[in-house]
């Protein structure tokens, strides 16, 4: 059993029953069942089900806004307004999606042969899902799955299940076979157990690096596919050339957006030295606007982080870090596990402050001299997921974004995303794509058939066409 507390308050929201390990084996066989249904069905069957999924989900907003806002403590504006609608788009797409499945060509290939390239799902998809972006995790890691025809048994993280819960029963009541995605709950042994279930073709896992590193062991002995969306300490590179205020205005955002417990935050800015002190101020004013709150006060910018543990951890950081404090730095006073925004300035590269995660609203500025030291100074940590680079010279923009070892780069501004476009890094950061038309590309496999039409030939078969 686990006790859902709401990060806002503290408060204990209910308890939610956690799936019994061997119970786990379960719901892969029903999950199996289902998909000798769904592999089946057409390209346009499976739309037309997440077509009427997404419509579902857009009627259900209230009760979803409510649950994953009790659980995470995040605004509810920027959930109801924001994350939801744009889960919504996620799931057309993926509907668009599964009709332009690319490999299904023809051709004569070799002379006397058709050649046919056919996309086929690969089976059961076990997903683990982490708790900052629950509901748009759910539908990264079930919905193109699901479009390329696989079953999936999702694992939501254990403080944040009942979004992933809901859009499972969503989606048996937009017309797909039942049991087709299911849902077990519970933590870290739960997911070991679904990772190493025989019955499981593919892992797909969001979450921390650390937890990549457990799900890809435990998928080695069946040699499982793995899909690893993990951790980032992402970069912003600011140029001399560079509008400061614009400039702190969309790091500050990429910085305490989901009160920095995003993936792709920014949470290095390396200014150019010649504008160092201007850009660090800048960023002070920026960071000084930013209005913690209650997620239902609708001018509150950012929640609690999502746990007392977590805020512990985020305040260890803080108070163990290289460099000067210059705004927040502390726990803000409850009810409720609120952590102030916080910037520190000369952090050494280093140190902790700059090269782990840390999931929390906390930048760290460091001067840089040229664009060669910029470069290497943002490849300099374990990670490779996003970036920005700040510049009004579009050429050096695309020179320097060019040389970043990461899966995004955003020039004049940091975080925003778009259902086409693939989302996944490199490095510790792992690899795969989550969206975009790639994302249902990984979920499946392509099989040649090949046909004799012509009469037989004598041939040596590995000869070149
Ligand atoms: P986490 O790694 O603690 O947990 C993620 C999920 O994995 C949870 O469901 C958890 O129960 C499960 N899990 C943990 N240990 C496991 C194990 N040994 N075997 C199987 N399952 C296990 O991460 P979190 O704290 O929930 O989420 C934060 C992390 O997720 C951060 O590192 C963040 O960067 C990462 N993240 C990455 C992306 C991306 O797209 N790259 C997106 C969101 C979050």
């Amino acid at each position: 059993m686990t006790t859902l507390i709401n990060p806002a308050d503290g408060r204990t929201i209910g308890d939610v029953p956690d799936t019994a390990a061997e119970d786990v084996a379960g719901a892969v066989q029903t999950a199996r069942e289902a998909f000798e249904q769904w592999r089946d069905a057409t390209p346009g069957e499976r739309a037309r089900v997440l077509l009427r999924l997404a419509d579902l989900v857009e009627g259900d907003a209230d009760e979803l806004t409510r649950l994953e806002v009790e659980e995470t403590g995040k605004p509810a504006a920027v959930f109801r307004d924001g994350e939801l609608p744009f889960a919504i788009d996620n799931l057309r797409f993926f509907a668009g999606a599964a009709r332009s499945l690319e490999g299904t060509g023809a051709g004569v290939l070799s002379k006397g042969y058709t050649s046919v390239l056919v996309r086929r799902p690969i089976g059961v998809v076990g997903s683990i899902s982490p708790w900052n972006f629950p509901f748009i995790m759910a539908v990264w890691k079930a919905g193109p799955a699901l479009a390329a025809g696989n079953a999936v048994v999702i694992k939501p993280a254990p403080r944040t299940p009942r979004t992933t819960l809901r859009l499972a029963e969503l989606f048996t009541a937009a017309g797909a076979p039942d049991g087709l995605l299911q849902v077990v709950t519970g933590g870290a042994d739960v997911g070991q157990a679904l990772v190493t279930d025989p019955g499981v073709d593919m892992v797909s896992v969001t979450g921390s690096t650390e937890t990549g590193r457990a799900v890809m062991r435990g998928a080695v002995d069946g040699l499982k596919r793995v899909h690893l969306e993990l951790g980032g300490k992402a970069p912003a590179l600011v140029f001399e050339d560079a509008a400061l205020e614009d400039m702190a205005a969309g790091v500050v955002m990429g910085a305490t957006y989901n009160t920095g417990q995003d993936c792709t935050a920014a949470t290095r800015v390396y200014i150019d030295r010649s504008r160092y002190g201007e850009a660090v101020e800048a960023l002070r004013d920026a960071l000084s606007r930013v209005r913690p709150g209650d997620p239902w006060d609708e001018g509150a910018d950012i929640g609690p982080l999502i746990s007392a543990a977590h805020r512990d951890r985020v305040h260890g950081f803080v108070s163990r870090a290289s460099g000067r404090i210059v705004w927040g730095g502390t726990p803000i006073d409850g009810p409720g596990f609120y952590y102030s925004p916080t910037l520190i300035a000369d952090a050494d590269q280093s140190s902790e402050i700059v090269q782990s995660e840390i999931f929390g609203p906390v930048l760290v500025a460091v001067p840089f001299d040229g664009e060669d030291e910029a470069v290497r100074l943002a490849n300099d940590t374990p990670y490779g997921l996003a970036s920005s680079v700040w510049s009004a010279d579009v050429s050096r923009a695309l020179r320097v974004s060019h040389r970043l070892d990461v899966g995004v780069t955003w020039v004049n501004d940091h975080l925003p995303i778009a259902s086409e476009a693939p989302h996944g890094g490199v490095k510790g950061s792992g690899f795969g794509k989550d969206m975009s038309q790639e994302a249902v590309q990984e979920y499946s496999v392509t099989r040649h058939l090949m046909i004799k039409h012509a009469a037989p030939q004598a041939r040596d078969s590995f000869r070149p066409a």
